[in-house]
């Protein structure tokens, strides 16, 4: 099934960095450091909550190009606040700031990211492809030690073109001199890494951890990243 394959390229959030308990960690400190309980909102899980459902929202829009990054960075921060009444853009975007400062220095990561990496570098040239902030995408991989597996660390930022958008697979090959045939994507999202990668005729696992989607046809779906070692 995988034949062929020298370039393996790692989609980052939610797929090596553990993306929701890293964003939950800094959220808590967000509800203390901005005393949100005394502003009205009861727990930290009312407020983690609320603002998982609008960013997921607003990302969408974001990765639609509907979405200026300066409003997605501000924008759901202050979105979150209103729906608890709290009508104050400035926390808002003082807010914003922290998270985006904040969370990359967190190092969460799924179980087995390292031995994975060790094992797969090998036999395959790794990578990275993110449709994450550049400047945010960076930290996270140094804290978390994972620069050193990548030879290259592709953002939509660089490819100016986001997951699933054909553009940013095809500077990807051209960024690292290889061939469609010779790649393959592993990543959590359908759309972007799975639908993407399919449609500029490359090789795909799909990663979902928390048993969430349904099984896309012709595509291997893994549970836990350890699973690589049996197919690649
Ligand atoms: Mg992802």
């Amino acid at each position: 099934m995988f034949t062929n394959i020298k370039h393996i390229f790692f989609d980052l959030d939610r797929t090596l960095w553990d993306f929701k308990a890293n964003s939950r960690a800094t959220l808590s400190e967000v509800y203390t450091a901005f005393n949100l309980q005394e502003k009205g909102i009861r727990s930290a899980m009312d407020f983690i909550k609320t603002y998982e459902k609008i960013n997921e929202r607003m990302w969408d829009l974001y990765r639609r190009g509907e979405l200026s990054k300066e409003k997605l960075r501000y924008g759901r921060f202050q979105k979150t606040l209103l729906l608890f009444g709290i009508k104050n853009e400035l926390i808002g975007k003082e807010i914003g700031q922290y998270y985006i400062k904040h969370s990359p220095y967190k190092v969460g990561l799924f179980d087995h990211s390292h031995e994975i990496l060790t094992f797969l570098k090998k036999n395959y040239q790794l990578h990275v492809i993110t449709n994450g902030f550049e400047e945010v995408q960076h930290v996270k991989l140094r804290e978390s030690k994972l620069l050193e597996y990548f030879d290259k660390i592709i953002t939509s930022e660089a490819a100016n073109a986001k997951k699933p958008d054909p553009k940013i697979f095809e500077y990807a090959e051209s960024d690292t001199g290889a061939q469609k045939e010779n790649c393959l994507i592993i990543g959590d999202d359908l759309e972007a890494d799975i639908k993407g990668g399919i449609a500029s005729g490359w090789k795909v696992i799909h990663f979902d951890p928390h048993r969430e989607f349904d099984k896309v046809e012709n595509v291997l779906t893994i549970h836990h990243l350890q699973e690589l070692e049996k197919h690649l």
